[in-house]
């Protein structure tokens, strides 16, 4: 079976007091073990070693992106070497603010994700369409172009889940369906089966993202190809019901 896996993008917010808190929070939360749930927190580059620090040891980090190569002269970027350097063990690539306003190509996100993969990283990879692209029937191939580019560069799915998320549920309180969701992640698996192997389209992690909380969590989770969450604004929260969100 695919572990439940239910991860917490922090993106560009928090202080240190605010940080302190969620993280007391989640250190108090009620949560199955973790060879039942992974639950992973991705606070800002700045935040890491003091959520790390503080953090339970059964809940794990990750980084919200890192450079696409080895480190050296790129002024403001943080390379996977310096991730592994501090023990943290996860990365976020592709995610769709990187996307759309930072305009990583399909290729770029692909190359960091087979760079981060080569270091020892694992790798949360995010694919997703906008509106506009779901309005004119292209999710599939907008969401296959995304994964291809990954997978023509890795041959490894094993350090890999795989986020979806639409780019109009994303922050705007539009969540999917949980047969929208169901939709896509099966086709994703379907994609994985014809262009990767049978073992990895059955043993890939395929997580949704986008309007996540924890009154829709339940139903979603109950879809048989939604194998967890990413989830932003709720996750500075975590006013959950925990035993609510898993599919067990
Ligand atoms: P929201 O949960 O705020 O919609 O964000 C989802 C997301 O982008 C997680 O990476």
């Amino acid at each position: 079976g695919r572990k439940f896996f239910v991860g917490g993008n922090w993106k560009c917010n928090g202080t240190t007091e605010e940080v302190k808190k969620i993280v007391a929070t989640l250190n108090e939360a009620k949560v199955p073990p973790p060879d039942v749930v992974e639950v992973i927190v991705s606070p800002p580059f700045v935040f890491l070693p003091l959520v790390k620090n503080l953090l339970r040891p059964d809940f794990q980090v990750a980084a919200q992106n890192c450079w696409i190569k080895k480190g050296g002269a790129f002024t403001g970027e943080v390379s996977a070497e310096m991730l592994v350097n501090l023990g943290i063990p996860w990365v976020i690539l592709g995610h769709s603010e990187r996307r759309l306003i930072l305009n990583e190509s399909n290729e770029f996100v692909g190359e960091k994700v087979a760079y981060a993969l080569a270091q020892g990283l694992k790798v949360i990879a995010c694919v997703g369409e906008t509106l506009e692209q779901r309005e004119s029937g292209s999710t599939m191939a907008v969401v296959a172009a995304q994964t291809k580019a990954i997978a023509e560069r890795i041959s490894n799915w094993s350090n890999v889940v795989l986020a979806y998320e639409p780019v109009w549920a994303i922050g705007t309180g539009k969540v999917a369906t949980p047969a929208q969701a169901q939709e896509v992640h099966s086709e994703l698996r379907k994609w994985f089966h014809a262009n990767t192997s049978p073992e990895v389209a059955a043993t890939t992690r395929i997580i949704y993202g986008g309007s996540v909380n924890g009154g829709n969590c339940k139903e979603l989770a109950t879809q048989p190809d939604v194998d967890g969450f990413l989830v932003g604004g709720a996750s500075l929260k975590w006013d959950w019901e925990w035993d609510h969100v898993f599919r067990i």
